[in-house]
């Protein structure tokens, strides 16, 4: 078993099922969970875990498919922490990791600073979204930082420039791998008439196309080039597929649904299943876009 020093009891879960913890609500048990209260503590925890054992992170689990078998190892969580948002001057913010992105649409309405409200899409932490380069309503994470601030397994923290990233549509090549995001400075425009009802519209619209509310990760598939995911799931006839208590959505093809039940290998096997049939009929390989993790 994986030794905890006494001073991280308080902090760390053993055996926390991550089905409680990921928007899809599957997901095996974390061998350890660890809830760090601010860097310090962080910082002081990975210096102590050993080299060989493995290290995760997440956010609010809205990109994540853990499957049932759980993960070994230490899975780092900055729900609640690491959650400071500040002005650093007339356009630039800094965020914590742990900051959900509606808060940042949120309170960058308030500063009156934009394009912002596409974060209020992105049911998921600022860490999440840089990992991911998390984009919605023709915003993208990426455009937006020029600096970031990370730690490597050894405690210590690093202070990179954007440009040492190399970043694409819901991809990000780190220059260093283990480095995990702490915070960032993120750049916007003055927009002293930015009001919170432009949120509340787009987010309506949204509401209108996608399942909103139900168990999903949002886009399962990254859409291939020219294309539409959804188009091409629901021209092979898969809306409302089901496997188990998993189904494609009528709503929208390109998310799966756990209408309760679901396991981790029912929604793979569905996502499987909808790769190998968009395949066969149009002849396009479809890449995940929900990272899938852990042991089956
Ligand atoms: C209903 C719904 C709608 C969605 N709509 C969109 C959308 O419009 N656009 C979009 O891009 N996504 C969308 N998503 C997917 C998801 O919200 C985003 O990918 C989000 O950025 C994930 O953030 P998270 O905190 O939940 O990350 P998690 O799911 O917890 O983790 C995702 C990945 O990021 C890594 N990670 C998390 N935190 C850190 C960190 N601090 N440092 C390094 N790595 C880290 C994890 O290890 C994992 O590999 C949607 C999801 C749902 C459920």
């Amino acid at each position: 078993m994986l030794a905890v020093a006494p001073e991280f009891a308080v902090r760390v879960r053993r055996n926390e099922p991550l089905s409680r913890h990921t928007s899809w609500h599957v997901g095996g048990p974390a061998e350890v969970f660890f809830n760090p209260r601010d860097r310090g503590e962080l910082a002081a925890f990975l210096r102590g875990v050993p080299a060989d054992t493995p290290i995760h992170w997440i956010g609010l689990g809205s990109n994540l498919l853990v499957r049932d078998g759980g993960l070994q190892g230490v899975v780092i969580s900055t729900h609640g922490t690491l959650d400071e948002l500040s002005r650093l001057n007339e356009t630039m913010v800094h965020a914590g990791a742990g900051v959900a992105c509606a808060r940042i649409a949120r309170q960058c309405i308030k500063w009156g600073l934009g394009p912002a409200e596409f974060f209020a899409g992105i049911p998921g932490t600022l860490g999440g979204a840089l990992a991911m380069n998390a984009g919605a309503f023709g915003g993208e994470t990426w455009q937006h930082v020029r600096a970031v601030e990370t730690i490597d397994r050894g405690g210590h923290e690093h202070r990179r420039a954007a440009t040492e990233y190399h970043t694409g549509y819901r991809q990000v090549s780190a220059p260093a791998s283990e480095e995990w995001f702490l915070a960032a400075d993120l750049a916007f425009e003055r927009r002293p008439g930015a009001h919170e009802s432009e949120v509340r519209t787009l987010l309506e619209r949204r509401k209108a196309a996608q399942p909103i509310g139900e168990w999903s990760c949002g886009s399962v598939f990254t859409n291939p080039p020219g294309d539409h995911a959804a188009r091409l799931i629901e021209a092979a006839g898969l809306k409302g597929f089901r496997i188990g208590d998993a189904s494609v959505s009528h709503k929208h093809a390109n998310f799966i649904i756990n209408h309760g039940q679901a396991s981790a290998a029912d929604l793979e096997r569905l996502i499987s299943h909808v790769r190998d049939t968009v395949a066969r009929v149009h002849g396009v390989a479809l890449h995940p876009e929900v990272r899938i993790v852990g042991v089956p």
